[in-house]
């Protein structure tokens, strides 16, 4: 399945917790930021804001670095772009 991984930069204050829970999805840039990180392409660009294509383990170890996140500044996205995390 495919989700949309967003970073809200204003909200990430660099804690990298979700570079600890889930290293193949998040990294921090040069201004100490997470970034989504795309598991199939190499080299991996930069970015806020990716779509991802993600087995279930992959799912639910994002969902986990999401809720990890103590700014919720992680968004999760499904392909009909209903937001997944946080819960509205
Ligand atoms: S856990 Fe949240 S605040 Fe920390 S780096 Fe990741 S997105 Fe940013």
């Amino acid at each position: 399945m495919k989700l949309r991984i967003k970073v809200d930069p204003d909200l990430c204050i660099g804690a990298a917790s979700c570079v600890t829970v889930s290293p193949e999805t998040f990294q921090l840039n040069d201004e100490n930021k997470a970034v989504v990180l795309d598991h199939s392409q190499e080299p991996n660009g930069r970015t806020y804001e990716r779509w991802i294509e993600v087995n279930d383990d992959e799912k639910e170890n994002i969902f986990l670095a999401a809720q990890s996140c103590p700014t919720l500044a992680i968004f999760i996205f499904d392909e009909e772009g209903k937001q997944l995390f946080p819960e509205l």
